[in-house]
């Protein structure tokens, strides 16, 4: 019997654990302080109207011979798949419901998509980043290039021509550090993709945050990436379904690589190892995309940027550099003074009772970024960032 041995090569994130326990230690000794979380990469406000009344209204479904659902199709229900068709038909971009694949969120389409990749293929990923897609690239085994994503690029690598690689991961709006790529940008993506026969994996799991309407929500906007890229999206930060679970990949179907076809064999994965999202989740997804589902998302959407924008503010104020909040719930800012990531997490927490995620725990070009977000209260933004402003000025 013989494991898996690249496990071994997968590293222990302490980062969430080194924070709780910081955290413990300071209110353990000061049981008076509020201490307010800005680091919390989840959202916070409750599932909207529209989407409750459906889910109720598909619990009652069930509870009738007439209307009961057993299995469904493993891709999802065609009402869903059609109004996510849609959905991106409003931003002119053509997607076949077949091309479209229901899932329990993004992360675990992100993991599982790899089953139809060889693992002798080179991979790129941007540093900082979203950890999945190194860890589940290292349980693989395959070999990962990571590009720098700086203050030089302003956390936008472009393509380097001369880099031969498989398979690309493009986080857009970006997780952590708020930054989005342009059309253009992502046109040079599309054709490096191109050009190396290399697959482009775009996550667009913070979509819906994004405000300047000149700005991709979608890969699919650019000319050509339907024939290098597939797409990643989620109803989590979209609409608060990050414990609901749902979410959607869409595959070309005239993406061939080898000879084979990647839309037919992760059907083929997919009704091999899946049985599809509850039909009771499904409904309340569908619903998100109704005339009003979309204005009660987009109150509570705002909610969050109203949250950035106080937080974005403040750090215009005091010059301090940053890359996101406009388009992104994350506000990704340079430490001052120039601390290292941990050396501000400590100067926030003891001194001012606030906490954020240090950039380092996002891999080695967050060394000296911190991140903050969106998703506490009205109240308690204002509140840290009045406590923020206080302890820079009156420095
Ligand atoms: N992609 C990025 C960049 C994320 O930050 C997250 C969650 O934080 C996900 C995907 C996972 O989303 P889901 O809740 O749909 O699994």
């Amino acid at each position: 019997m013989n494991i898996n041995q690249n496990y071994k090569n997968l590293t222990e994130s302490y980062l969430f654990s080194t924070i709780a326990k910081k955290v413990n230690e300071f209110t353990s000794l000061n049981s008076g302080v509020k201490v307010i979380k800005l680091g919390i990469g989840d959202v916070t406000l409750p599932l909207c109207k529209s989407v409750i009344d459906a889910m109720h209204n598909a619990v009652d479904e069930m509870s009738k011979v007439e209307t009961f659902k057993g299995y469904g199709p493993e891709q999802g229900y065609d009402f869903l798949k059609n109004s996510i068709q849609n959905y991106y038909s409003k931003r002119n971009v053509v997607i076949e419901p077949d091309e479209i694949f229901i899932s329990d969120g993004a992360k675990s389409d992100l993991g599982n998509i790899l089953d139809i990749f060889d693992r002798a293929n080179t991979v790129l990923i941007p540093d900082p980043v979203y950890p999945v897609y190194v860890d589940t690239n290292i349980m693989d085994g395959r070999k990962i290039i990571f590009i720098d994503a700086n203050e030089e690029n302003d956390f936008l690598p472009m393509p380097d021509f001369s880099l031969e690689c498989d398979i690309i991961y493009i986080c857009s709006p970006n997780n952590p550090t708020g930054a989005v790529y342009n059309r253009t940008q992502l046109s040079k993506w599309v054709e490096y993709a191109i050009k190396n026969e290399a697959l482009i994996l775009f996550d667009s799991a913070y979509e819906s945050f994004v405000s300047e309407t000149d700005l991709p929500r979608s890969i699919y906007e650019i000319e050509n990436a339907k024939k290098c890229a597939l797409e990643f999206c989620s109803f989590s930060k979209m609409a608060g379904f990050t414990g609901t679970r749902c979410g959607y990949t869409v595959i070309p179907k005239d993406l061939n690589f080898g000879g084979l076809n990647l839309n037919k064999m992760w059907l083929r994965r997919q009704t091999t190892k899946f049985n599809g999202v509850s039909y009771i989740v499904q409904s309340g997804a569908n619903a998100v995309f109704s005339e009003i589902g979309q204005q009660q998302i987009k109150e509570n959407l705002n909610y969050y940027k109203r949250n950035a924008r106080i937080i974005s503010d403040t750090l215009d104020t005091l010059n301090i550099k940053y890359t996101g909040g406009k388009n992104s719930p994350y506000i990704w800012l340079k430490c001052p003074n120039n601390l290292n990531s941990w050396e501000f997490f400590d100067l926030l927490l003891n001194k001012i009772g606030v906490v954020g995620t240090p950039g380092e725990g996002f891999g080695k070009n967050g060394k000296n970024y911190f991140r903050l977000t969106s998703f506490n209260t009205l109240e308690n933004t204002k509140e840290a960032m009045e406590r923020f402003y206080d302890l820079f000025v009156l420095k």
